[in-house]
């Protein structure tokens, strides 16, 4: 299998984006290690369950990454990091304003400061080995705004910058750095805005996803997690060695518009 032997971390991989990657990425045949900050039996379980499921070796790591030495920590305690996913995240919605401040000190930090953490933490290694691949999940709001998510869509646009600028320290050496952008996708993380944004606006659920979320979607379809995985992994395949510094939209023409 393409990824056979390269040792994969993924940031906020319990559920959601990251644990579809993660997935996305054993099936390819890497050997993954699994990141949140909790430390429960369910989060090894999970790992064991992907491990039976890929045949491939699969761990599970407590770390914060709204913490900067956790963050180095998770990729300093691996012997090897071929391929990091940069894809712990959080979400915090209200006018600037009225925005608390340490909602946006942890939606920078989580958001956009681990990634910078964990890229200084892994290039050494992908340079000792000769081979590397960064994936930053950004967002449809890297590229674009929406009112009331001024933290996020700051940090989102943030890691497109550093996602260029690892590209260009890392463009003479086989390494690529590239960042995902994903429209809606359904997940705990956008399950989570659905409620108030019910009561908001006084809708039904089925219209909140129809009329307010994929909205901006053209394909009025989420994205899925699979889907993002596949994408993840074509990011690590011989035929992107060339693709670095770059956005790739997954977002049914979002960015179209
Ligand atoms: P999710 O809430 O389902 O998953 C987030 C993951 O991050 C979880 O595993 C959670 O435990 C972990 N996490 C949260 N805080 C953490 C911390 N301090 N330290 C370590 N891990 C932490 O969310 P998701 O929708 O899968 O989002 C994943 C990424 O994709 C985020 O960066 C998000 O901004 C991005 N994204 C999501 C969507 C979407 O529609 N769902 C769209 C565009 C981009």
């Amino acid at each position: 299998m393409q990824l056979t032997g390269k040792t994969a971390i993924v940031t906020g991989s319990t559920s959601g984006i990251g644990l579809g990657i993660a997935r996305g990425l054993a099936q390819a045949g890497a050997n993954v290690v699994l990141n949140s900050f909790t430390n429960s039996d369910t989060d090894h379980a999970l790992a064991q369950s992907l491990a039976t499921e890929f045949n491939v070796s699969v761990s599970y790591v407590q770390a914060d990454m709204s913490n900067a030495e956790q963050c180095r920590a998770l990729i300093d305690g691996q012997e090897h990091c071929d391929i990091l996913v940069n894809n712990a995240g959080i979400q915090h919605v209200a006018p600037i304003d009225e925005f608390p401040i340490d909602k946006w000190n942890a939606i920078i930090a989580i958001n956009l400061s681990s990634a910078f953490h964990t890229t200084a933490a892994a290039l050494p290694k992908m340079r000792a080995a000769g081979w590397g691949r960064i994936v930053n999940i950004s967002s449809a709001h890297g590229l674009t705004a929406s009112p009331f998510k001024s933290a996020y869509v700051a940090a989102k646009h943030g890691i497109v910058g550093l996602t260029k600028t690892t590209a260009l320290e890392t463009a003479e050496q086989p390494i690529t750095c590239n960042a995902i952008c994903p429209g809606y996708v359904l997940t705990p993380l956008v399950e989570a805005q659905i409620p108030d944004t019910m009561t908001k606006y006084n809708m039904t659920r089925d219209d909140v996803i129809k009329k307010v979320m994929l909205e901006r979607q053209p394909s009025r379809e989420f994205a899925t997690v699979e889907q993002l995985g596949g994408t993840c992994v074509f990011l690590c395949s011989v035929a992107a060695a060339q693709i670095t510094g770059t956005t790739l939209s997954v977002d049914g023409g979002w960015t179209a518009l």
